[in-house]
């Protein structure tokens, strides 16, 4: 909980009005991002018959037809391979156009794909990078990092932004505003210097300002007015968003905790493979030395092994 004492040390001040500054991005993000995004979709969906009933897990995508091979990036995620599954008109065709438009070509498919037709957020979903307990339902609830994850990954957002987006060099704005948040809410310290929070606020506001779209877009401006507010140190911060604040960063730390124990378990489950097929081609080798007839079985097992 916050104290009123605390809020006077300049370098926790300091940290609050930078995760202020993420709520008032987010703010000024949302409505841009909600209307790309639904211009998108409406271009992708415009001559497809409408479906609700089909489920992630069973869709065919239509590339799996194509006789091109696989699309997606990583193709052990990727639905191509399970051929008993639903070539459906409209979710088989948009499954593919979210690859196409993934800039990693990597989409995130923890999604409502029965409401792909009907619901551009779904969609949009497919765009972030992770999936928080918040429900991200839609853009007003989709945090700061999620719209410029969905920003960043969609490459339909380039042709709408003055700045290039350059994820592989983390040079550009809008990843290098992504990385600030994570600075901030995972600062247990809760503190920050006078120049981070500078540079940190003046990075904000130059996504809000970018030079296409967001500078005239009202939303971002009203947002990046009060992020100048905050830079001068001229916004009062109540009590509450104090609270909130706190509240927010526990979660972010949280989350990342999460993505933390997830990745542990998925690369657990990688060693245990290897593991086990280690302990089977030592078998399978002594067994076959044993027999005296195996030497070319062994040698088969061991290139199978280093091919993976
Ligand atoms: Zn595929
Ligand atoms: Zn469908």
């Amino acid at each position: 909980m916050p104290n009123t004492d605390k809020i006077k040390s300049k370098p926790y001040r300091n940290w609050v009005r930078g995760a202020l500054g993420l709520f008032h991005l987010q703010k000024g993000l949302y409505p841009f991002t909600d209307r790309i995004v639904k211009a998108e979709h409406a271009r992708i969906v415009q001559h497809l018959p409408p479906c609700t009933y089909c489920a992630i897990e069973n869709i065919l995508p239509a590339h799996a037809t194509s006789g091109k091979g696989c699309i997606q990036k990583n193709k052990g995620k990727c639905n191509c391979r399970k051929r008993t599954n639903r070539n459906c008109p409209t979710c088989s065709k948009i499954y593919d156009d979210i690859v196409q438009q993934h800039r990693f070509k990597e989409p995130h498919w923890v999604t409502d794909c029965s409401t792909w037709y009907n619901d551009h957020w779904q969609f949009a979903k497919c765009f972030l990078t992770t999936t928080t307990k918040r429900s991200n339902n839609t853009a007003a609830d989709t945090d700061a990092s999620g719209l410029l994850s969905i920003i960043i990954n969609g490459e339909f957002f380039q042709s709408e932004l003055h700045y290039s987006i350059d994820p592989y060099n983390g040079t550009d704005i809008f990843s290098q505003v992504r990385e600030i948040r994570n600075e901030i809410l995972h600062n247990s310290e809760q503190d920050l210097m006078d120049q981070d929070l500078t540079r940190y606020l003046q990075s904000m506001i130059a996504v809000l300002e970018d030079k296409k779209v967001l500078r005239i877009d009202p939303a971002a401006q009203a947002a990046a007015k009060k992020l100048k507010e905050l830079l001068k140190d001229e916004l009062i911060i109540t009590m509450s968003e104090e609270a909130n604040v706190i509240q927010t960063a526990l979660e972010a730390i949280k989350a990342a905790k999460e993505q933390s124990e997830k990745s542990i378990r998925v690369l657990t489950e990688e060693i245990r493979f290897f593991t086990e097929t280690d302990i089977a081609l030592y078998f399978k080798n002594r067994r076959c030395k044993g027999t005296g007839s195996g030497k070319g079985d062994i040698c088969s097992v061991r290139s199978e092994t280093g091919s993976k």
